[in-house]
């Protein structure tokens, strides 16, 4: 058989499964199985043995029952990094990527006024070089694609990612080991649980766990049904986890130091009512792609 014979059965397949873009989605699991690149298969159109055509046939299957394509593929993209993920772990949100983007903007920031600009005869002198690197705390890791973005930008920076998951932490493991990033370490816990008696973290992030309870079930099936459920489930109001890392967030942070968070798409005005309860100050919101308020910053008060 040839390769290119394969698509149209799959697409049939993917389209009788309602499959949102079924053209698309079978012809990336077509060539991703085959190892052809699309190029080459139009072009070449190679014969495929038996072993090939069934691990298509496979594949194609599993995306049928509405298993993530990242899951199936075994990887997902976040920044410049490639990141590892299957059933127990959230895929990453491209929204995500506006976080991670911030959080680098803020660190980048903290970085040169953290360690004190010297004011010597009228002039700045820069210490930047002598600064002893960035802490920084990401709660609910999961796949660890926000820590390893940091970590990635900041390789002087010591970045700690704690998740409840086991399954999220070796996965967040084995992402740092395949990006070859080493400034950080994820532990297994409960939000602050594994850093009680740690203070002083210049960066707190935290994209949390934030559907309502009410809503798990409006959402698409390839979330509902396949990741997992206390990566999303934020509570009855969503906010269950804004509360306890808001709460918690001042005894880790040094004075100045800031924390970002990624919120639901109707919930950064709930969460900036928290944030300033909690005793922050200059609370700002940076907008997603669609217009949505999706990050929401604000500073430990020196
Ligand atoms: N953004 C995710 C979704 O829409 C939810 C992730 C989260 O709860 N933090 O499925």
């Amino acid at each position: 058989m040839k390769l290119l014979d394969t698509l149209k059965p799959s697409i049939y397949h993917l389209k009788k499964a309602n499959i949102d873009e079924p053209v698309i989605e079978a012809a990336v699991l077509v060539f991703h199985v085959s190892g052809v690149d699309r190029l080459t298969a139009y072009r070449d159109n190679p014969e495929i043995g038996p072993v090939i055509l069934s691990e298509i046939h496979r594949l194609i299957g599993r995306r049928a029952m509405g298993e993530p394509m990242q899951y199936i593929i075994g990887e997902a993209d976040f920044m410049d990094l490639v990141i590892k993920v299957g059933r127990g772990v959230l895929i990453p949100r491209p929204e995500t990527e506006i976080l991670a983007r911030e959080a680098i903007k803020e660190a980048r920031n903290l970085k040169f006024i953290a360690r004190g600009l010297k004011r010597n005869s009228g002039h700045v002198t820069p210490p930047v070089q002598q600064s002893p690197g960035l802490r920084i705390l990401d709660l609910c890791s999961g796949s660890g694609c926000i820590a390893l973005a940091l970590a990635r930008e900041f390789p002087d920076a010591n970045i700690l990612g704690i998740d409840i998951s086991g399954t999220a932490v070796k996965y967040a493991e084995t992402n740092a080991a395949f990006n070859k990033i080493s400034n950080v370490i994820f532990l297994e816990g409960s939000l602050f649980g594994p850093v009680t008696s740690m203070p002083g973290f210049d960066l707190i992030v935290s994209n949390p766990p934030y559907i309502k309870t009410s809503e798990i079930d409006t959402l698409q099936r390839e979330v509902r049904e396949w990741e997992p459920l206390e990566a999303l489930d934020g509570g009855m109001d969503g906010l269950d986890f804004y509360k306890k890392i808001l709460l918690g967030a001042g005894r880790h942070l040094r004075k100045g130091g800031k924390i970002l968070l990624e919120a639901g798409y109707d919930q950064a005005g709930e969460i900036a009512v928290i944030t300033e309860k909690a005793g922050f100050k200059k609370i700002t919101v940076t907008k997603d792609f669609s217009g949505i308020d999706r990050i929401l910053k604000a500073e430990w008060p020196a």
